[in-house]
């Protein structure tokens, strides 16, 4: 692993390294990278119409910016895939969740939901924010979302990178748990290079040899929250506390150290019943707790950002 350089700035990643004020990207009609932390919450997974619309209304009533959802999961094993499923609130019976279904059919359950989340970004006023797998479906996917997830496993992918970066539509890039932040930077360059100026960088938690419980993935780099600022001062700084810790318990302490750590926005999971969530149930937040969790990130925004 390399340190930073004078001649990676000037060679390696000049666009992202560019001096400067902050530059804000506009998510919808929300700022990223302004004066006010943008808070980005909703489910791990779109489960059906009405789960959507009760976390948008949560997420709305309790001050957040905009609404994160995934219909595309970038799953660790083959079964189980939420696409697969019928909606949570449909009388359809369950599918074998071991059937791995043909990439025509998951695309057509994945914009009927992608549709609801639309429909609940736009009742409660939150842009959408979606995790794009597939780089074919990028013109699907930039009918329904404001912002393009790129998830951990994706930071190099050269035909995301490609594909997302030809639509100008902003990019939250998470850093993959393995990669350094010189690494994080040169993948950024590689979009800015390709004409797509709006770039977010998300810190998600780093591995290290062992971490606090055996399911806690990773941990939470905060320190990386400074350093990109340092390093890539007009790139908007994005925090994900929930797939960081894995675990709801830490969540909050880990949003408002990212918070006081200067962090642009944070994206974080919440559900009515986390507990049951289709995908991550041990990280999403129930409501009580986010609102809870809201209040003090504007408290502590009052003092860092001020
Ligand atoms: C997610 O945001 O739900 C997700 C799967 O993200 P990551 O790429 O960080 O695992
Ligand atoms: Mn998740």
């Amino acid at each position: 692993m390399k340190d930073i350089n004078q001649g990676d700035i000037e060679n390696n990643f000049p666009l992202t390294a560019r001096k400067g004020e902050k530059k804000p990207i506009m998510v919808g009609d929300q700022v990223l990278g302004g004066k006010e932390v943008m808070i980005i919450a909703g489910p791990c997974t779109l489960e059906s119409k009405s789960q959507i619309m009760e976390i948008a209304k949560a997420a709305k009533d309790g001050g957040a910016n905009c609404l994160r959802g995934g219909v595309f999961k970038p799953l660790t094993f083959p079964y189980g895939e939420p696409l697969a499923q019928p909606d949570r609130d449909s009388n359809e019976p369950g599918r074998d969740r071991k059937e791995v279904l043909p990439l025509n059919e998951i695309l057509q359950t994945a914009e009927k939901r992608l549709g609801y989340m639309k429909e609940a970004g736009e009742k409660y006023g939150l842009p959408v924010v979606s995790e794009i797998l597939y780089a074919s479906t990028v013109p699907m996917l930039e009918k329904y979302v404001d912002m393009f997830q790129v998830g951990y496993r994706h930071m190099f992918n050269m035909d995301l990178i490609e594909a997302v970066a030809a639509t100008n539509k902003p990019v939250l890039l998470k850093r993959h748990y393995g990669e350094s932040l010189r690494s994080l930077l040169g993948a950024c360059e590689h979009y800015k290079a390709r004409g797509n100026d709006n770039i977010a960088l998300c810190e998600r938690g780093i591995t290290v040899p062992h971490t606090h419980l055996t399911n806690s993935r990773s941990i939470l780099d905060i320190q990386a929250i400074p350093a990109l600022n340092h390093f890539a001062p007009t790139v908007p700084v994005v925090c994900d506390p929930s797939h960081a810790t894995f675990n709801r318990d830490f969540v909050p302490a880990m949003t408002k150290a990212s918070v006081a750590a200067g962090a642009d926005a944070v994206i974080f999971e919440i559900h009515p019943t986390p507990e049951t969530a289709w995908t991550d149930p041990l990280n999403a937040l129930d409501f009580k707790t986010y609102e809870k969790l809201m209040e003090e990130i504007r408290a502590i925004q009052d003092i860092v950002r001020s």
